[in-house]
C-alpha cells in the first residue's frame, strides 16, 4: 500500500494490485510497469509509492531511486548493446498538470525507447 494513497487512483490500484500490470521492477519507494498504451515498444512508467499529483508533492525518498531505475530499464532495453531492434536512445519524460499533458494525477515518470524507426515520435 502506497505510504499516502487514494483509494479511486488508478496507479495506487496498481501498486496494490488491485489491478494487473506487466511489473517490470519494484523497490521499497517505487514501482515500474509497462505502459498500458505504449508510445514506442517498451514504454515504461516509474510511479513512487505515495500518492501526489504533482512532481512537487513527492517526499524526497520517494524520489531517490527513479533515476537509478530509468538507469536499469535502459540497460535492460539494450541501449548499448548491438540488437537487431534495440533502442537506440530513449527519453525520461515526467508531466506536471493538465497544461502540461498529465493524464493521470499520480506522479509516474515515463521511460520511452526510441528505434531508429520512432524518429518524430514525443
Ligand atoms: P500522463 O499523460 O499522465 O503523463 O501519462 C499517463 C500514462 O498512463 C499514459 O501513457 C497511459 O497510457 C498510462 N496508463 C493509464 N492508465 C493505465 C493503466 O491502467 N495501466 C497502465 N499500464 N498504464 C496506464
Ligand atoms: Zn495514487
Amino acid at each position: 500500500v502506497p505510504a499516502a494513497h487514494d483509494a479511486a487512483c488508478i496507479f495506487c490500484k496498481i501498486i496494490k494490485g488491485e489491478i494487473p500490470s506487466f511489473k517490470l521492477i519494484e523497490t521499497k519507494y517505487l514501482y515500474s510497469f509497462l505502459d498500458i498504451q505504449p508510445v514506442t515498444e517498451g514504454h515504461a512508467l516509474i510511479v513512487p509509492k505515495y500518492h501526489g499529483a504533482k512532481l512537487h508533492d513527492i517526499p524526497d525518498e520517494y524520489l531517490s531511486d527513479v533515476l537509478p531505475t530509468a538507469k536499469k530499464l535502459a540497460k535492460a532495453l539494450g541501449v548499448d548493446t548491438e540488437g537487431l531492434d534495440n533502442p537506440v536512445g530513449y527519453n525520461i519524460l515526467q508531466n506536471n498538470g493538465k497544461i502540461a499533458h498529465q493524464e493521470v494525477d499520480h506522479v509516474h515518470f515515463h521511460v520511452i525507447p526510441k528505434r531508429d524507426k520512432d524518429t518524430g515520435l514525443v
